[in-house]
């Protein structure tokens, strides 16, 4: 295991790029994932450790244009309290309510639940539903450069995403909703917060003339990275949500899942759990 040689706190983006320019370092946000893991010999925290936490540029929540932008050192926390987390995007206000402890919750930010790409991170599936955009800044030639990614493209497996090794994630973007949308999270586990999801399902679109259009499905740990579930989506796109439709939609969902057996669910029970779920979600958001 690589011993931490040098410990940097930067305290601007243009110094944290720089550093991360220099190669080999291992980014520390709350450390409420990295930490255990480093302590299971599971990583290693060196040779450069660079804690984030001191970087202004990635903090607040903030209206930008058509998008609310959210920094990557946003806590769950901050964002269950935040005005326009709570207003606009309630889908992942429900999902920090859903997530951990008090404890966890104050240090573990979004970017670092982004960044850990487990496939059952719980605000990636409402992230993905909404329709994030992740933003990446990085200094190859002496200057900044970002550039923007969807969110449902970033992962490439457990604890892999599309971010180069010099690139800090700096953000996560939402277009604002339009009127007439609606989403709704939901989170299995043994218990109600305090544990890893067994599945989680997210769902989202534009009710219009009571069928639901631009629709979103994606669902947690039921493959290497979270998903989007277009053959679900399909069964629901431009249709009203009656109880065939509904019907149509959770066997779909079912029969498009892959999921492994582990130690919090069978594949099996996993596949029943996204049949049911999914189906009580789509009458939640008929009847609403
Ligand atoms: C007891 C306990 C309970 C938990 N419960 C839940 C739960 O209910 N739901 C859930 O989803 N998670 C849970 N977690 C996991 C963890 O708390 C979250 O994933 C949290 O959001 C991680 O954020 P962090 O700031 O602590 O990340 P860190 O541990 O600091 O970092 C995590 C990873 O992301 C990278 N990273 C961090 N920030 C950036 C950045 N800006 N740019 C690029 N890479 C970055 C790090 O290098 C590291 O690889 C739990 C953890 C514990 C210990």
């Amino acid at each position: 295991m690589t011993e931490i040689e040098r410990y940097a706190a930067p305290t601007s983006l243009d110094e944290a790029l720089g550093i991360l320019q220099q190669g080999e370092v291992r980014i520390l946000a709350g450390g409420t994932d990295l930490m255990p893991q480093s302590k299971a010999g599971r990583l290693a925290l060196g040779p450069t450790l660079m804690n984030i936490r001191r970087v202004p540029e990635l903090k607040g929540v903030a209206l930008d244009g058509d998008a609310i932008r959210i920094g990557a050192l946003t806590t769950i926390t901050e964002l269950l309290a935040d005005p326009l987390v709570r207003q606009h995007l309630p889908v992942l206000a429900e999902a920090c309510d859903h997530f951990a402890s008090d404890q966890i919750r104050n240090a573990g930010t979004i970017g670092g639940n982004i960044g850990n790409a487990s496939p059952a991170g719980d605000t990636l599936v409402p992230l993905i539903v909404l329709d994030a955009v992740v933003e990446l800044a990085s200094k190859p030639n002496g200057s900044v450069a970002t550039r923007r990614m969807p969110l449902a493209e970033f992962f490439t497996g457990p604890g892999r995403t599309k971010r180069a090794a010099n690139e800090l994630l700096t953000a996560v973007r939402i277009p604002l909703p339009r009127a007439g949308h609606v989403a709704r999270f939901y989170k299995f586990g043994t218990r109600p917060a305090l544990d890893i999801s067994a599945i989680s399902i997210g769902i989202a679109g534009v009710v219009r003339d009571g069928a639901l259009t631009d629709t979103r499905v994606a669902f947690g740990a039921v493959a290497p990275t979270p998903v989007r579930a277009p053959r679900t989506e399909a069964a629901l796109e431009g249709k009203r949500l009656d109880a065939a439709t509904i019907a149509a939609a959770a066997n779909a969902a079912r029969d498009e899942v892959a999921p492994i057996d582990d130690v919090r669910a069978t594949a099996w029970y996993r596949k029943e759990l996204i049949h049911n779920m999914t189906k009580r979600m789509l009458d939640h958001v008929a009847q609403a």
